[in-house]
Order: structure tokens, then sequence, then C-alpha cells
């Protein structure tokens, strides 16, 4: 407990250890579900510093938590630990040590970060009015793992939960916080148009299944354009096309994949809907068969707006400067949680040379004090509030 005293007095060894501790993840990155020695590594950090791991029903990441009062409220914060099949190039001295794997969305920052917040609220652990549940969460890249952690209970009696992306084009020292929407609903699709395959001479005695899928995606750009309130954003995007085996036959299937981003729950079902009616209708003007299987992913990040206020204020507690950031079109799995409980997500600034996925991807490692400071802060501030009963939001946030 010598060098945690230290550590949480500010003296600058708090940011030294998180550095080491990313950089020890940062070279060995595992992908979703995969993540045995980073979950290990998280295990050894926390007991460093007395902090309990609590057991749940999970293969990969770890539950913890810092007690304080004993019958107060519980809250979470929420870390990801899984990296990505992609070959770093960043040629960083602690660069990925293993060939195709590469922390290129930071999560190995937010886990650093959330390890931090954790060392800080241990110091503080006698006067906190409740309990800090700390989630190192598998699989966010898989769109999966959140849910996974609620199947294993760890959730439960959970009151408000917070949790982070690091976010490159927002300078260190700047967090992004905003209420209601900040990161999309993802739905994957995938068409099958079939046809009737004949010689590639004779087109009227087949129905060609690629000039139907060419009408198709012609015809699915008018979704967004014409059916999607110029006021309301959203994406449909067709990523890959597969037909035919040679130059001289109509094939008799095409397959087209894809994905659509929204930000609102009606205007994602109201774009499904569109989606089925262009496909079938577009298909069977052509004379082809259609078949539409949909990959459900996330909801929309949609943050609550007094743990958001609360977030504000932490940030200007600890030196942050809270900005109002850009939703981001990408998914986020954190989505899970606020589906059963108010939660606030934010961007923390990295000033980073690259957007999330690049090769070279990276954070500035001077962001990852101030990130557990603010999440250490938020931690203890909503333990005050729920514990006080405080404002009439029906959690008492
Ligand atoms: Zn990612
Ligand atoms: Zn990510």
């Amino acid at each position: 407990m010598g060098d945690i005293a230290a550590i949480s007095a500010g003296t600058g060894e708090l940011q030294k250890k998180l550095v080491a501790i990313r950089r020890r993840l940062h070279q060995y990155p595992e992908l979703a579900y995969e993540e045995m020695r980073t979950t290990q590594a998280i295990r050894e950090w926390l007991a460093e510093a007395g902090i309990d791991v609590a057991e749940y029903p999970l293969k990969t990441g770890v539950v913890a938590e810092v007690k304080g009062r004993e019958d107060g409220p519980i809250v979470a914060l929420r870390a990801d630990i899984d990296a990505l099949p992609i070959q770093e190039e960043t040629g960083l001295p602690y660069a990925s040590t293993i060939p195709g794997r590469m922390h290129a969305c930071g999560h190995d920052f937010h886990t650093a970060a959330i390890i931090g917040a954790a060392y800080l609220l241990k110091r503080r652990e006698e006067s906190l009015k409740g309990t800090v549940r700390l989630l190192f969460q598998p699989a966010e890249e898989k769109g999966t793992g959140a849910l996974r952690v609620l199947e294993s209970g760890a959730l439960r009696g959970v009151q408000a939960i917070f949790g982070m992306h690091n976010k490159p084009d927002l300078p260190v020292g700047t967090v992004g916080v905003k209420a209601g929407a900040l990161m999309a609903a993802v739905d994957g699709f995938k068409i099958e148009v079939e046809g009737v395959g004949t010689h590639a001479a004779v087109p009227n005695a087949g129905i060609d299944p690629i000039v139907a899928a060419a009408h198709i995606v012609t015809a699915l750009q008018t979704i967004v354009s014409r059916n999607v309130g110029p006021l309301q954003s959203a994406v449909v995007s067709v990523t890959r096309i597969h037909s035919g085996t040679t130059w001289n036959v109509i094939p008799e299937k095409a397959v087209l994949e894809g994905t659509i981003r929204s930000f609102d729950e009606r205007v994602r079902s109201e774009i499904k809907s569109r989606f089925e009616r262009v496909v079938e209708g577009v298909s069977s003007g052509l004379g082809a068969k259609p078949a539409i299987r949909w990959y459900p992913g996330p909801p929309a990040v949609r943050n609550d707006e007094h743990l958001t206020e609360l977030m504000i204020h932490a940030a200007n507690k600890v030196g942050l400067r809270a900005v109002t950031p850009e939703p981001s079109p990408a998914g986020e799995d954190f989505a899970f949680y606020q589906r059963e409980l108010p939660g606030s997500f934010v961007f923390v600034g990295t000033s980073g040379p690259h957007e999330w996925h690049h090769p070279a991807f990276d954070v500035n490692e001077s962001a990852l004090e101030p990130a557990a400071r603010l999440f250490a802060e938020a931690a203890e501030t909503a333990l005050i509030r729920l514990s006080e009963g405080r404002d009439d939001h029906p959690n008492g946030l």
C-alpha cells in the first residue's frame, strides 16, 4: 500500500504508474473474448492496491469493487479491454509484440485510466458513501461484451454507470460531454438477390441478379436523402457486393452487405422498413427474389441528463475543460448498459494523430491521470448525490 499512498497524493507517481500499465497492455493486445493475459494483469494491478475482485461468471474481463459505506448506493465505472486484428505501424518502442494484433482503439488507455480511478477511490474508501463497482469489459469490438457482463449479474444493484472513449480529435485537457445521443445505433445487413442463371449472350433467358443488385444499391441511396428528415442524421452504406464466377455467365445470385447507423430509435425502425420495401420493390420489378438478413448491433449511446451535468461538474473540479462534442456515427456497446440504467459516456481528449482503428493510431498519455481523476470524482459525487437522494431524478440523481 506504500506506493499506492504516494500514487494518490499527486506526486506524479500515479501518472508514471498508469503510463507503465498502458504500455504493458499495449504490448500484449488480445482480441474479443481472448483477453486472458489482460484479465490476469488487471487482477494483479488491482491486487497491488488491495482492491477486491468480485467473482462473476465471466471467462474474460474483471469486476472489482471499492467499498465505502456498506448500506450505501452502488455506481459503476466501465472500461473496455479488447484489441483489434490490425498490424501496428506506429514504430513505438512499446508497440504490439503480437503480429496482426493492436490496441488501435485505445482500450488500453481506458483500462489504465479506470485502474487509476480505482487506485484513487481506494485511497478515499473510508469516506465513500457507497460502493464503486469497476467493470473491465471484454469484447467491445464485437458489440456483445456488454451483454455478457449484464448476463453475469455484475450490474445488479448499480444505480448509475460512467464510461469513456478516447477521442483523437479533441485536445488533451478537454472532455466531450453531452446529454442525449452521442454514438450511433448499429445495424448490419445482408441481402441475397436470387435471379435465374443463363449464358451471358442470352440474358433474356434468365433473370440477372447483378443488374437487380446495382439498382438496389442506387435506390437505397434515397433512404437518407428522401426519407430521413433533414435535421435527423443516419448512414446507409453498402460495403460489399459479391456475384458471379466468370465473364460469360450470368450468375444466379448476388450478395450485398452493409451497415445502417442512426441516433434515434424511431428513425432506426423507419429506415429498416423503408429499406425492406425498397429492396423488395426493386427486386420484384426486375423479376428477382430478395432475402434480407439483419444483424442488429447496440442501440445509440444516449446520455442521462443528470449524470451528464454531474460529469461536467466533475470535469471542472479536476481541471478538465468540458466541451460539447459532435456525435460519432460509430457504435458502442456501452449503450446496452444505458438500456438498463442511467449512464453517461464521455469522450476524453487524447490529441491523437489518427482516427480510431488506424494502424498508426496513438493516444497522448498525458491524458491518463486527468481521466483517472475525472472518473474517481464522478463516482464519488454520484455516491454522495444518490445517498442524499438529492434532486428529483427517479434514481435520486
Ligand atoms: Zn473500436
Ligand atoms: Zn473503442
